[in-house]
């Protein structure tokens, strides 16, 4: 039912961290067999680099170094076909555990607010969805990346069923962290992500929000399903 002609349009999910985008992404993306792209992880394998090069650290941060060397971040991300969706390379390595952890998040929207990299990685993110059919979720996909999208969607939570649902996560894969951590970490980034100069996170005018605190995924996803619905017929 979903082929070719259903590809035509970009959807663009934006909002607060752990917001349960990348959730609805993938799904939305399984449905219509759209590319699902998770912008968020190529600034955190940004982020890695930079960690792991000296350039970036609890207090500090050496703009001018990780802008000489953004030459040498190649980025991809691969199909994992058991998993049901791709991981992300950083320069051919599967950097898909590092980058999720507490202590990159803690990193990485100092990393994120740099104009260059921006420049490097929407410019990335802008080719993928040449073709349409594509789902990408972050921060500033509705309003820089693709501003045309035919669809954009701005999620919303509490900041208490954020940072649970994080919690949840890096515990059920072994990580020690303390909720408390977590919880301060996901309004520390809300805050320097909605502040930062370039492309702060803003809901797009056209944008349709939700705030899922109290939303099931399936209820969510039946809503959005339907808006994908109608805009492709209406332009079949
Ligand atoms: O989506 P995720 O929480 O993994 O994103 C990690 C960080 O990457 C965000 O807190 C933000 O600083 C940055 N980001 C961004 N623009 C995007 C996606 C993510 O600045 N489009």
């Amino acid at each position: 039912m979903y082929d070719n002609m259903s590809k035509i349009i970009i959807i663009a999910i934006d909002g607060f961290s752990s917001t349960g985008k990348s959730t609805i992404a993938k799904l939305i993306a399984k449905k219509y067999n759209y590319i699902y792209v998770d912008s968020g992880a190529m600034y955190r394998a940004v982020t890695l680099f930079a960690k792991e090069n000296n350039f970036v650290g609890n207090d500090f941060l050496d703009t001018k170094q990780l802008i000489f060397n953004l030459k040498q971040i190649s980025l991809s991300f691969k199909f994992n076909e058991s998993l049901g969706f791709s991981e992300m390379y950083l320069n051919n390595k599967n950097v898909e555990k590092e980058i999720r952890s507490l202590e990159i998040s803690q990193l990485v929207s100092k990393v994120s607010a740099i104009s260059e990299v921006r420049k490097k990685l929407v410019s990335e993110q802008q080719l993928m969805g040449l073709d349409k059919g594509i789902v990408m979720d972050g921060r500033d996909i509705g309003t820089v990346v693709f501003p045309k999208a035919e669809l954009k969607l701005f999620m919303t939570a509490s900041a208490d069923k954020r940072a649970l649902r994080r919690y949840k996560e890096l515990t059920e894969r072994g990580d020690n962290v303390q909720f408390d951590d977590i919880l301060f970490n996901v309004q520390e980034r809300d805050k320097l992500d909605s502040t930062r100069e370039d492309s702060p996170l803003v809901k797009a005018k056209n944008a349709i929000e939700f705030d899922n605190s109290n939303m099931e995924i399936r209820e969510q996803f039946e809503k959005i399903c339907d808006l994908v619905d109608r805009i492709v017929s209406d332009k079949t």
